[in-house]
């Protein structure tokens, strides 16, 4: 895939010495290309580090490096990684080409590329603490953004199949295997959910009685 730069002048230079934690999804509300013109525009006083548009063309507005003005405001924040300070200083916002009707194909394939990509480049946990959508951080006026249609589950779903599972991670799996802690190959990146844990604990039991 290929990514056209079109640099936009709404941005602040360098991240005030925060690490990139997170990716912030949005859709744009307007059409292409008055989306991308209008966060070129000065006047706008926001802007993205990319923007994919429904023919799935994907666009960088501001380098990584810096901060875009994607998610200043916060307003009934119920994102678990918000330190207090300005969130824009620690993530990567997306805008996807939408009024709230969902991605289009080319659109989701384009997205889930620059996600996979960024995610391998910093590190960053896929889960949804730390891929985001802006509602998470304004909860009063962006609570449809990126809105009800964005495919979340498929999303999550594609990017850990696109994870690599390490050595160490099957090695892992199969030491609990052997022993009885588990009792069918797991998918190591898969995320948990209590019921495993527990039967993880009940097993445990069992061994430690045996
Ligand atoms: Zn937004």
């Amino acid at each position: 895939m290929n990514i056209i730069q079109k640099p936009s002048p709404n941005f602040t230079a360098g991240r005030n010495g925060k690490q990139i934690i997170a990716i912030v999804c949005h859709i744009t509300a307007g059409s292409f290309p008055g989306c991308l013109n209008w966060m070129q525009n000065p006047v706008a006083k926001a802007s993205a580090h990319y923007l994919v548009n429904k023919k799935g063309e994907i666009y960088q507005l501001v380098q990584d490096k810096d901060t875009s003005w994607h998610a200043g405001i916060v307003n009934k924040c119920t994102w678990n990684l918000y330190d207090g300070t300005n969130p824009n200083r620690y993530t990567l916002g997306i805008e996807f080409e939408s009024l709230g009707e969902g991605l289009t194909e080319p659109q989701y394939k384009a997205g889930l590329w620059l996600i996979d990509m960024l995610v391998k480049k910093y590190n960053i946990p896929i889960d949804d603490s730390h891929i985001i959508g802006h509602y998470k951080i304004d909860g009063v006026n962006r609570v449809n953004d990126p809105g009800k249609n964005f495919p979340w589950i498929q999303l999550f779903k594609d990017l850990r199949e696109g994870m690599e599972v390490a050595d160490w991670m099957k090695k892992i799996i199969d030491d609990a295997l052997t022993v009885g802690l588990i009792t069918e190959r797991h998918n190591p990146t898969e995320p948990v959910q209590k019921w495993f844990v527990l039967a993880i604990a009940l097993n445990l039991l069992k061994i430690v009685k045996r």
